[in-house]
């Protein structure tokens, strides 16, 4: 197998839209180490990395051997007089639906494992297609891996898990086990692998080439001239047309991108939020005694064990994140109509910061499903999941459907009236 992949782009230049403004560049020329940004949003349309493919099939198969390996190991033991429990990661989605908790399970089983396995293996059979000449399965894995990456959460359910050890090591002993250690190195090997996979790069190698019409210009953005700009690959695509000629994505799926759509999920997301707060997140049974705790609760609780750090966590990624990022979607979706041009810039920091943000407030999920799993029916303590811990998954998700489903492109083309 051929160990270096260099994109097409030195000899052959390309006509690319930005996906943030819609602004259609000319790349190509791009030597190693070098970057082509979008000129009025600063957006990197191609950049030119020489990797090696042996050593990212190499971090791809050792992340899937790892999280296999760890799925079939004990992940933490609890100690708690004389009685011992212990959970494997997948009990942190089996006990779940035991409860009842089935929409919940299916969400910690698809972004904790399903999903960066998907991934991961369909970056192998791309690497693999490429040396074998199979563009069309390249293409469909490549376009498959985009759509999955947004939802991978390894990380936030690594932190999750930091943080419900602290939550229990009061009351019990708490041990990791070896598939714990086997998760980590997984989550270190699957963000390796996510930060060397030069996307773009991939898409001058495997994408169908493609000879947008002549009055295609470059420096203009791609609706003045009738076009889209295909969200996955950023080729130019002309209006009416609904696959994408380069990667064969569904042009015409991407219709929930609308100002419509963001604010329903917006007032869907804050209405959800209510219940997430205002009834318990989880109930803790403790010789016999049950006492209910929302997230606010949770979060005094860490605060009076002297956990202040960890509550500070918590209380940002529980209250702060879902009630900010609902606040700043909305005042950019405000601001869009009446704003200047000098504006756009920090309107898109800001936006990608919301963007950036929401996932971190799947801590609070990933806790419940950890102590659920790890403190049950203990003679002692049990824990179990809360009617909250549903509204508040429901919510974290529809808050990030509406950051994707904001139309950037909006900025500047109001600013331009
Ligand atoms: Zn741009
Ligand atoms: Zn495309």
């Amino acid at each position: 197998m051929s160990p270096k992949v260099r994109s097409q782009t030195p000899t052959d230049p390309e006509l690319l839209g930005c996906p943030r403004c819609d602004l259609i560049s000319r790349i190509g020329g791009l030597e190693t180490g070098e970057k082509a940004q979008c000129t009025r949003c600063g957006y990197t349309l191609l950049s030119q990395s020489e990797y090696r493919v042996d050593r990212l099939l190499a971090y791809s198969v050792t992340a899937i051997l790892l999280l296999v390996f760890a799925l079939t190991l004990d992940f933490i033991q609890y100690d708690s007089s004389g009685l011992t429990q212990s959970m494997t990661l997948l009990d942190a989605a089996w006990q779940l639906s035991y409860f009842h908790e089935k929409l919940l399970a299916v969400i910690v089983l698809l972004t904790v494992i399903l999903y960066p396995l998907l991934y991961l293996f369909c970056l192998i059979a791309v690497f693999v297609a490429i040396n074998m000449n199979a563009s069309a399965m390249a293409r469909y894995c490549l376009r498959l891996s985009a759509h999955v990456k947004p939802w991978l959460m390894v990380d936030v359910f690594l932190l999750g898990t930091l943080i419900s050890l602290i939550k229990i090591s009061g009351l019990a002993n708490v041990q990791l086990k070896l598939g714990f250690w086997l998760f980590c190195g997984f989550v270190v090997f699957l963000l390796v692998t996510y930060y060397l996979v030069n996307t773009m790069n991939l898409w001058s190698v495997v994408g169908k080439r493609t000879t947008p019409s002549r009055d295609v210009k470059a420096g203009v953005t791609a609706h003045e001239q009738g076009y889209k700009v295909c969200e996955v690959c950023h080729r130019v695509v002309p209006f009416g047309v609904s696959d994408c000629p380069c990667c064969g994505d569904d042009i015409d799926r991407h219709w929930w991108r609308s100002p419509q759509a963001t604010l329903a999920l917006i007032v869907a997301a804050a209405v959800l939020l209510v219940p997430a707060h205002w009834l318990p997140i989880m109930e803790t049974v403790r010789f016999g005694d049950a006492q209910p705790s929302t997230i606010i609760g949770g979060v005094v609780e860490l605060w009076q064990s002297g956990d202040a750090p960890i509550a500070v966590i918590v209380f940002v990624a529980s209250l702060v994140i879902p009630v900010a990022k609902i606040l700043a979607l909305l005042g950019l979706m405000a601001l869009a109509r009446w704003q200047t041009p000098q504006a756009v810039n920090h309107r898109l920091v800001l936006y990608k910061i919301t963007d950036w943000i929401g996932r971190w407030s799947m801590i609070d999920i990933f806790v419940v499903a950890i102590l659920v799993a790890l403190v049950r029916s203990g003679t002692v303590m049990s824990v179990y999941p809360g009617s909250a811990a549903i509204a508040f998954g429901a919510a974290v998700v529809l808050t990030m459907l509406a950051a994707m489903s904001f139309d950037t492109r909006l900025f500047w083309r109001e600013a331009k009236k």
